[in-house]
């Protein structure tokens, strides 16, 4: 059987080859660590966690996390088998032992005859042979220059901006009204696109002064900034002037307040649905920096959001990942280069445990097609489906942003309560259905690599 190649052993690298090497596909995994370093890492371990111990909830029947936990458990996932063996008591989420998990990982790849790692960075796209590039958000500078020739430099981003994502049912509609700019769009709905946060002149001031002051992220030694200057974080707007966020992000034209329709906002912060379902709303053009503490403090100052509940804080960070939507089809190849996959953070998800994720079924798709065969997608109903839909696709291309797994990902279903009231039997209705169907597709995907 041809060799898989895989660059980078992080997360995603590190799941690729043991589901490769356990479908009977020698793996050469191509790790740069420690001869070339980055900024987080600090060993040459491979799947070494840069920052937090967490894997975030283990529970797999209110959480689409925790879902993903037992999809990859069931698939046996290497990266959960060591995140188990390592836990630490975490109440319901799943921490570990970082030295242990990444030491376990590490021994175990290396232990196993069809699995090779070379030490050194790979800094250009391979001509021929299957490889999967699962380089993560600190993608070297090398490599990442030559994927940006291939690719455009446009479809790829060094840099994330994260806008804070609230719970559409914490909103406060007495104040808040709904209404795209100058009324515009096609249908009521469109009309009604975005959720309009008004503010008077004190309030405005007020907010400034709260965003000048707020405690801010310093950017990593080496993780320089300047990258991002089309999308600012808002207190970098609000220092180049008071003025500048009422003439950006927060201008008042266009929009009428439907609760006082006499009075003319002075400033409006606008909210933007953020899935299908309706149930999340973000900040528009609210990247920043700010601390998580200081986020909820200062935005909770914005009438409307005063019992705001976050799904997500905002962030910017060093984040090379591509315009997967564009760039990728959906068995996770790169359109112009079909030889290459991308698995992990570089495609657009964030986290540990999406990244694993992805690096799972890249491997299993790779495998699939060294040994002549083709490996359909999971069902979008499953949380893996739902990630890898919605890089490979499901997402909008031009506001691409990375994506935790959440159920606003999956398909709705039929005949269960919407609202905040029927939220526990819809998550467990996601869960329910998403295990069987990722049992069905499983069982499918293993007997079509055992079979001769
Ligand atoms: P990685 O795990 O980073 O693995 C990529 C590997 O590729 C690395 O080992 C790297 O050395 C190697 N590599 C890079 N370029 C080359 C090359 N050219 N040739 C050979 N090898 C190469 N996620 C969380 O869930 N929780 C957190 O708290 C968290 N904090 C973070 C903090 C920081 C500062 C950063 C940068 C990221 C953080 N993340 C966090 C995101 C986390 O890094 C990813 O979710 C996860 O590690 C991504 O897995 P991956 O396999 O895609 O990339």
């Amino acid at each position: 059987t041809p060799e898989l190649h895989i660059v980078g052993g992080g997360m995603a690298g590190s799941e690729a080859a043991w589901q490769a090497a356990n479908a009977g596909v020698p793996v050469v995994i191509h790790e740069m660590r420690p001869q070339v370093g980055t900024f987080a890492h600090k060993t040459g371990d491979l799947a070494e966690m840069v920052c937090s111990n967490s894997f975030r909830s283990d529970d797999d029947e209110q959480n689409a996390v925790g879902l993903l936990h037992w999809e990859m458990r069931q698939a046996g996932g290497l990266i959960m088998e060591m995140a188990d063996r390592n836990a630490l008591p975490a109440g319901g989420a799943l921490a570990v032992d970082r030295d242990r998990f990444s030491a376990g990982v590490t021994e175990r790849l290396r232990a196993h005859p069809l699995v090779r790692v070379e030490a050194g960075e790979i800094a250009a796209l391979p001509e021929d042979g299957t490889w999967i590039i699962a380089t993560g958000p600190l993608t070297s500078q090398g490599l990442g220059q030559a994927i940006a020739r291939e690719t455009g430099a446009e479809a790829l981003a060094f840099f994330d901006a994260i806008a804070p994502i609230v719970y559409a049912d914490s909103l406060d509609m007495d104040v808040i009204w709904a209404q795209s700019r100058y009324d515009k769009g096609e249908t009521e709905e469109e009309r009604r696109a975005y959720l309009n946060c008004p503010m008077d002149k004190a309030q405005y001031e007020a907010f400034i002064d709260a965003l000048l002051a707020a405690d801010k992220t310093e950017f990593h030694e080496g993780e320089t900034a300047g990258y991002f200057d089309g999308c600012l974080p808002i207190e970098v707007m609000a220092e180049r002037g008071r003025e500048t966020l009422r003439h950006g992000p927060m201008k008042p034209v266009g929009l009428t307040n439907a609760h006082k329709p006499d009075e003319k906002a002075y400033a409006v912060v606008q909210l933007r649905r953020d899935n299908a379902l309706g149930t999340l709303f973000n900040i528009v053009g609210f990247q920043t920096k700010m601390k998580y503490g200081a986020q909820t403090e200062v935005f909770r100052r914005i009438p409307g959001l005063e019992n705001a509940r976050f799904a997500r804080l905002g962030g910017i960070h060093r984040n090379t990942f591509l315009n997967s939507p564009t760039l990728l089809d959906d068995r996770m190849r790169l359109r112009s280069r079909p030889n290459i996959r991308f698995a992990g953070q570089i495609t657009g998800v964030e986290g540990y445990v999406e990244s694993a994720a992805m690096g799972l079924l890249a491997g299993r798709m790779a495998v699939a097609e060294l040994l002549g065969r083709d490996l359909p997608p999971p069902p979008p109903e499953t949380a893996m489906g739902a990630l890898v839909h919605h890089i490979t696709g499901g997402a909008e291309a031009k506001t691409f942003q990375p994506m935790n797994v959440n159920f606003g990902l999956f398909p709705p279903l039929d005949g269960v309560r919407g609202g905040r009231k029927g939220r526990k039997d819809r998550y467990r209705g996601h869960t329910d259905r998403a295990k069987t169907l990722w049992s069905e597709w499983l069982a499918q995907a293993n007997a079509g690599l055992t079979a001769a």
